[in-house]
This record gives C-alpha cells, structure tokens and sequence, in this order.
C-alpha cells in the first residue's frame, strides 16, 4: 500500500491512497484542473481513480469534488450530513457512509470515524489492505480536522503503520496571530482544529512503535510552521528519518508502507 498527498491545508486537501488492485481519492479539495495536474506528476488520471470518499463539507476538502463528479462515474463516498450540506445528496453515483461501518473497495478496507469538526456530519478514515495470503494487512491512518481527540479516536488508531496527523496550529502563533478573536477560538474550540500540541498528546496515547511514514498535515500558513509542528511532534516520536511534512501546494510524494 502507498500513498501521496496532491496538497494539504485550508487552501486544498487531496490524497490517493493505492493498493495492488486499488486507488482511491479522499477528498476533492482542489480544482478539477489542479487534481488533474497533481495526478498527471503521479502518472495517473482521473479515470484511473475507484472511488472518491469524502470527511466532510468545508471547501477545501470537496472545492472540485462537483466538476469532477460531473466528469467521472466513481462512486463517491461520504456520511448523510456531508452530503446534503454539499448539495451533492443527488448525484447517482452517491453512497451514504455509515459510520459504524466499513466500506469495501477492491482490496482496500476503509472504515470512517466520527470526529469533533465543525461541520454537518464530519468523518476521518483508517485505510487497511487486504494483502495476500500469508501477509499482514496495513493500516494507515488519516486524522485531519478535528478539534479534539475522543475516546473512539484514541481506539480507531492504535497501530498504525502509517499515520497522517493534523498539526494544524501552535497555540501562541494562533493567540498573537492576525486572525479576528471570534475565527481563534473557533480554531482552538472543541470542534476545531488540534494544535501540535493536541497532536502530540494524542500520538503519545496510541501504539506508535510501527509507524513507517508520519506526515504532518493540515498546517496553517498564518499560525503555525513546519519546524514547531515537528518538534512538537519529535517529543513523542523521535525517528526524524520516518517524518514528513504535507505541503500546501505540493502535498508529498509517494509513501510506501512496507
Ligand atoms: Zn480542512
Ligand atoms: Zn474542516
């Protein structure tokens, strides 16, 4: 299993997860064009994509998610409340995501968890394979846009093998930033976004020892910065080797878990 990030941050969320039979989208929070051209570098096409599921409403994570419905027939994945707050609740190729339940493509097992965000039904996804015989599954966790952590959260990602984290804020950037008092404390609200320090309290509770790939992501431009993120994050996960940073613009490239 691999996978790559075409951007990630308030501008623009996209990631391809693939397996040996599978490739899916999770979320559509660029232009048609901009994903286009993000999976043309990939050496892939829109058409080369099995299904498109989607954590919730907010514009950077469903921006192209109308055009390329129009353009392709993939089934499209996400909660009841995502889809009617998108306006997407009638397009054919729609499926409603239980979030009890996982969701079989090909031989990807992805299973939605409900997590503390400020939209309509909000979910977040851990994504196993179903390998050959005699091999063990992966799982890899996406964990973006969430104001706090739960119980249920902490369960569903124990143990992972790869694990894409929110680091979204540092908490006196956020306080000393430009941002207006009502936006700050819509952030830094339980149903806003985890600050590096939230993400490394919650990375300190799960069964880290076989994280292959952690990426860093959903980090805002104005309150925070790579290095505070990752420091942050070092404190509880030290193998530097085994950190990357999801880019706004660029994402990151292909992480394979072995
Ligand atoms: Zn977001
Ligand atoms: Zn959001």
């Amino acid at each position: 299993m691999r996978f790559s990030s075409l951007g990630s941050g308030s501008r623009g969320n996209a990631l391809i997860v693939e397996s040996n039979q599978t490739r899916i989208l999770i979320d559509c929070g660029v232009t048609l064009r901009a994903l286009s051209e993000g999976l043309a570098r990939l050496d892939l096409s829109t058409e080369s994509i099995d299904a498109v599921f989607i954590t919730h409403e907010h514009g950077d994570h469903i921006k192209g998610l109308k055009s390329l419905a129009r353009q392709c027939s993939m089934p499209l994945y996400m909660t009841h409340g995502t889809a009617i707050k998108s306006g997407l609740d009638h397009l054919p190729q729609m499926n409603i995501l239980n979030h009890f339940t996982p969701v079989v493509v090909g031989d990807l097992l992805v299973q939605p968890v409900t997590v503390p965000h400020d939209a309509r039904e909000p979910c977040q996804f851990v994504i196993s394979n179903q390998p050959a015989s005699g091999q063990q599954a992966k799982k890899l966790g996406v964990l973006t846009d969430l104001g706090s952590y739960t119980p249920h959260i902490i369960e569903s990602y124990q143990d992972c093998d790869a694990m894409i984290l929110e680091c979204n804020y540092d908490e006196s950037m956020l306080q000393n930033g430009p941002y207006p008092i009502s936006l700050k404390q819509r952030v830094k609200g339980n149903w806003g976004h985890l600050s590096n320090g939230q993400a490394a309290d919650l990375l300190s509770k799960l069964q880290h020892q076989n994280i292959q790939w952690l990426v860093v992501a959903h980090i805002s431009q104005k309150n925070n910065q790579a290095s505070l993120a990752c420091e942050a994050i070092k404190a509880i996960f030290p193998h530097h080797d085994r950190m990357r940073v999801a880019d706004q613009d660029n994402g990151f490239d292909w992480l394979e878990i072995a």
